[in-house]
């Protein structure tokens, strides 16, 4: 623009950057509020007296006290700071009140203006609700499934991991059911994908009805669902036998309640459905000690629960005779390891190729020792536990990776002892199918033994041929994985298992050790013999060492020798025992 030496251009100028600035402020969409030091709002625009429902007379002169809340906050919207003075704006979340006393979220853009009145600030606010609302319900839905509005499995894993804790310190009980819908596959199809979504809104909402108010409903998957019942006291031996005794009952009540649940038809668009479920339970602290294994046992009862003849609720370890008993027991065992009441026993596993003929001295035995195979024992305050006793309960409960992990470790360092002593013996580890399982096992077992010091070509690792023979492809991953660390394998119990011989061709194991079973009955019974004699050939064929295990006598001995078999394990040579009483070199 073209200023006039009489200074009317400079006028023009003004009023039209006036205009300009006054029609930018109307046509915005966010409200606009101008107002002094002491928060008197001295000029607004037409969105500010929309968004707050007042006449524009009268939004001029409130304070920002009468507009915004909480107050605590209103302070924010006239503090000025360096960065507000050097022309930033600050952005400030508040809710703002209306005229008719409702309030919505806002976010504030507020900048600070000097001029001729002194300071005043310019404030631009924008309602957020719809924002606030899709960023609630984004949150609500990482929570949640969609389709039934239950709680979703990842919600459902943070509500058991908090009930598992309190359970623990307050030794209540924990009870984790998983319902399985019969046959939902078959009015999925038969309904279409409409009615089979319909079908399951109404089982949400029908669980929801046969759960108590704390419990947690949450859909796990596709047709399966999970109720989680905490706090339940447990049971006492007095109130045993009593109807309502304890977590167990409580949760087959809950289970009572959900079959009930589903008795009634559904109407789907005017069809009538009828479906059932089956239930699993799984219990805090009976059938297992974290909320991982509570998930995967209810997973597991609620399978056997479907099978036919069985359901329709099955409880894990309901076949175990005295719960009470098998209470009790969880409880000590899971204190035995954090109170270090474990021990190692060890065998020795003699090299017979070696022996000169005849039942060995032990005082003699050192030399033709080849390895010794760590046992594992539980030291209770009632005496020595063995292995039988609890290695089982330990798999159920989700306690065997820790004793896994214990007996490593412990073996380790012996091994080592008596490297440093002048001993050169292989140790031997006995896994069990669930620790061979983990996904991170191999990694485990190779950092524990090269950080102890040795070499995986000195440490054995035993795995039962029935383990070796569940899933075998799975198994055989990880067999390979040991091999490739370097660590020897050995195939133990070998015959007990049943499974045909032709299978352990494909196992990368170089050691066999032939079930005690045979052996005892050497040499009088024939079967037996000839089991040995093809185990022993078989052994030779695939390139691996046989170990004949549980050898008693001289006579069982000699046999062996006699048909080639290159080691040997059994109470003749030694019973297992504590480092301390062996006699190493
Ligand atoms: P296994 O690995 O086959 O161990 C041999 C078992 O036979 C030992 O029983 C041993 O005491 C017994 N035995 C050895 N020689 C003779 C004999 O001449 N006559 C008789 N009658 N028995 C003999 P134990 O120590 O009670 O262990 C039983 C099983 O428990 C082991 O069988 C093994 O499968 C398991 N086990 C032991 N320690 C561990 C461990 O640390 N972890 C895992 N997962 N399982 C273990
Ligand atoms: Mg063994
Ligand atoms: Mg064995």
């Amino acid at each position: 623009m073209e200023l006039k030496t009489d200074g009317t251009g400079l006028e023009e100028a003004l009023a039209d950057s006036e205009n300009r600035f006054r029609c930018l402020v109307e046509y915005a969409s966010d409200g606009y509020l101008l107002y002094d030091e002491d928060g008197t709002v001295v000029d607004v625009n037409s969105s500010a007296c929309a968004a707050y429902g007042y006449p524009r007379g009268e939004l001029t002169g409130l304070s920002l006290g009468d507009l915004f809340e909480p107050q605590a906050s209103v302070a924010d919207l006239t503090e000025v700071d360096d960065a507000l003075c050097g022309g930033a704006a600050r952005t400030v979340e508040i809710n703002a009140r209306c005229q008719d006393g409702h309030t919505f979220p806002a976010e504030i853009r507020v900048g600070v203006l000097e001029g001729r009145e002194g300071r005043r600030f310019m404030a631009l606010v924008r309602d957020v609700s719809e924002r606030e609302l899709s960023r609630e319900r984004i949150e609500y839905l990482s929570g949640h499934d969609e389709l039934t509005e239950l709680p979703n499995c990842r919600l459902f894993r943070t509500e058991a991991d908090a009930a598992v804790e309190r359970a623990r310190r307050a030794e209540r009980q924990v009870a984790v059911l998983h319902v399985d819908l019969n046959r939902f596959s078959l009015v999925n199809q038969g309904l279409g994908g409409h009615g089979g979504d319909e079908l399951l809104r109404q089982t949400a909402g029908r669980l929801r009805e046969a759960a108590r108010p704390m419990d947690v409903v949450a859909r796990y998957a596709a047709d399966e669902f999970l109720i989680l019942a905490a706090d339940l006291e447990p049971e006492s031996p007095a109130a045993r036998a009593g109807p309502n005794a304890g977590g167990a009952a409580q949760a087959h009540e809950l289970a009572a309640a959900v079959h009930a649940a589903l008795e009634r038809p559904f109407d789907l668009d005017g069809t009538e459905v009828y479906i059932d479920a089956a239930v699993g339970i799984s219990l805090f602290p009976l059938d297992a000690d974290s909320t991982t294994v509570l998930l995967r046992h209810a997973d597991q009862a609620a399978a056997q629960a479907k099978r036919p003849g069985e359901g329709p609720t099955h409880q894990f370890a309901e076949e175990t005779s005295d719960k009470w008993g098998r209470l009790w027991l969880a409880t000590r065992l899971r204190k035995a390891i954090e109170q270090d009441e474990l021990r190692l026993h060890y065998q020795p596993i003699v090299s017979l190729e070696s022996l000169p003929p005849g039942a060995p001295a032990r005082a003699d035995l050192a030399p033709h020792v080849f390895a010794y195979e760590a046992l594992v024992r539980w030291q209770d305050r009632d005496g020595l536990v063995p292995p039988a006793g609890f290695i089982s309960l330990a798999e159920d409960l989700g306690l065997i990776d820790d004793i896994g992990e214990w007996v490593v470790r412990e073996g380790c360092r012996q091994a080592l002892e008596w490297r440093r002593a002048g001993a050169r013996v292989s140790m031997s580890f006995n896994l069990s199918l669930r620790e061979l399982w983990q996904p991170d096992i191999v990694e485990r077992i190779a950092g524990e033994v090269r950080g102890a010091g040795l070499e995986p070509s000195s440490v054995i690792v035993e795995i039962t041929e029935s383990s070796a023979m569940t899933d075998p492809t799975r198994t055989q991953r990880v067999l390979y994985e040991l091999r490739r660390h370097g660590f020897s394998l050995a195939i133990d119990d070998f015959g007990a298992g049943h499974s045909s011989f032709s299978r352990l061709a494909e196992l990368p194991c170089e050691i066999l050790k032939i079930d005690r079973s045979f052996v005892a009955r050497l040499p009088g019974d024939a079967s037996s013999a000839a089991m040995v004699t093809a185990m022993l050939e078989l052994a030779e064929r695939l390139g691996m060492r046989a170990i004949a295990e549980g050898i008693e006598t001289p006579e069982q001995l000699a046999f062996l020798v006699e048909r080639g078999c290159p080691l040997g394990q059994g109470f003749l040579f030694g019973r297992p025992a504590p480092a301390s009483d062996l006699v190493l070199v």
